[in-house]
């Protein structure tokens, strides 16, 4: 029979990698605790018209690659592309948006039919957060702040934070007129995409990647030009925060981002290490998407980071710097203990005390074969554990057992005992033995 294979773009997380997921939702947890932002879970099937609407039907996202399809119900459903539209569904739904500004934070899979290709996949993750209610310049520094802060506590180098306001939706119309009659005469020296994009999404022409394109842009009328005053004094205001805070950026006038609902600031954190994927965090403030979505006029900003992309990242970066912290978030954790055990009443008694050494806090690795002793040993050694306790039928009998110390004793202080006998019913004395000992490491 032919095997399984997952979908194209749909990839499985590993269990030496789910440490490093893990690692990377501790960390994010504890800088959102800190800052007071609660998580949000929302279902991952919405109603398609939620993103047609939220996220604008002339977006790539909506236009070329959503997972949509009719449920049994002939409903219309989409397998949610990005976090923000359903957090402020769910906000407003369950009027959250009545009890003052809302900090909320979300993680999980998003779906969009790309090209696969290294950290763009069809199936990917995105930790995010979402401020609702909160309008003012310092709410976008702090929203910044939090990525910024959260990126470089995971060990992350020589990441660049660029930044642009898009002004209002009427500084944008204004633009975009003078924009589009500019690039029509010059329209056939454009990219075959830009082309596309001058009748669908020209603001986007800004952030092409074609090199003839972006000579052109070069003299094209700018948008900051366009911006009105309250919008400039804003994006001042948020760029003295930021500098108060100590953030290093940089105003990128081609930055627009790919979702039609922003307005004001937008931003991405990127590092050329990840190639043409190099975004790895992008947000903005969106001022109209909870009145967009039905909900009252509601000012938010938020921002999206990319896992597998920070993970590619965290990796390369660990190879490079094995003693950094990145390199130490990567780390498997290590069993405390490894059981080796041998014979019938040897392993009945081995269940009881991993389970018991485990109910006290232990990492506690059972050996469940009947191997030789020199093979489980050699297992134990594999599984990174430091002791091996290690129990047959006449330890059984005598009611002791030899604890063991794996590792090099050459390396290991005087203090730790190689091998020590102790009773297998006086467990206190094992986890304390090691408890102590490796206070000592
Ligand atoms: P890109 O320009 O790389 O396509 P985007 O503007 O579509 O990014 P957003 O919608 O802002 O991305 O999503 C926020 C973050 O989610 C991105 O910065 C990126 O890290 C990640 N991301 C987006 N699409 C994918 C994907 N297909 N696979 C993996 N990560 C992705
Ligand atoms: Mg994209």
């Amino acid at each position: 029979m032919n095997q399984f294979k997952s979908l194209r773009g749909m990839v499985d997380v590993l269990p030496e990698q789910t440490s490093l997921w893990q690692a990377i939702e501790g960390v994010a947890r504890e800088h959102f605790s800190r800052a007071g932002i609660k998580e949000i879970r929302t279902p991952i099937l919405e109603a398609t018209d939620l993103f047609a609407r939220g996220i604008g039907e002339a977006t790539d996202v909506v236009g070329k690659e959503m997972y949509t399809f009719s449920d049994r119900g002939d409903r219309s459903c989409t397998l949610r592309p990005e976090g923000t539209a359903s957090v402020v569904r769910a906000a407003i739904e369950n009027g959250l948006l009545t009890q003052g500004g809302q900090r909320l934070w979300y993680e999980g899979p998003m779906f969009r039919y790309e090209r696969p290709q290294a950290g763009r996949q069809r199936q990917f993750h995105q930790l995010g957060i979402e401020f609702l209610g909160l309008k003012e310049p310092m709410n976008d520094a702090e929203v910044i702040s939090i990525a910024w802060h959260l990126l470089n506590d995971l060990g992350l180098k020589d990441l660049e934070l660029e930044i642009n306001s898009l002004g209002t939706e009427s500084d944008r119309d204004a633009f975009r007129t003078r924009f589009v009659s500019w690039l029509e005469s010059r329209r056939s020296e454009l990219d075959p995409d830009s082309q596309q994009r001058l009748k669908t999404n020209p603001l986007r022409i800004l952030d092409s990647k074609d090199k003839k394109t972006k000579v052109i842009l070069e003299s094209a009328p700018k948008l900051s030009e366009l911006i009105s005053a309250e919008s400039r004094h804003r994006f001042l205001h948020v760029q003295q925060s930021l500098e108060d805070l100590g953030i290093p950026f940089q105003v990128n006038e081609q930055l627009v981002r790919g979702l039609d609902y922003y307005d004001h600031t937008a931003f991405e954190i990127t590092n050329s290490q990840l190639g043409a994927q190099s975004t790895v965090c992008g947000g903005g403030r969106y001022d109209r998407l909870v009145q967009e979505l039905g909900g009252p006029a509601t000012p938010a900003i938020g921002w999206a980071i990319g896992l597998e992309r920070l993970i590619l990242l965290m990796t390369q970066q660990a190879n490079q710097n094995p003693l950094g912290k990145s390199a130490q978030l990567s780390k498997l954790k290590k069993p405390d203990l490894y059981i080796v055990n041998q014979g019938v009443d040897a392993k009945r008694k081995a269940l009881v005390i991993a389970q018991k050494l485990r109910d006290a806090g232990l990492r506690v690795e059972l050996d469940s074969s009947t191997a030789s002793f020199g093979k489980q040993f050699k297992r134990a050694d594999r599984s990174g554990a430091d002791y091996a306790f290690v129990i047959g039928d006449e330890e059984v009998k005598t009611g002791q057992a030899p604890l063991k110390y794996l590792r090099d004793s050459s390396t290991k202080n005087k203090e730790v005992s190689t091998e020590k006998l102790l009773h297998l019913d006086d467990l206190e004395s094992l986890i304390s033995t090691i408890h102590k000992e490796q206070n000592i490491h």
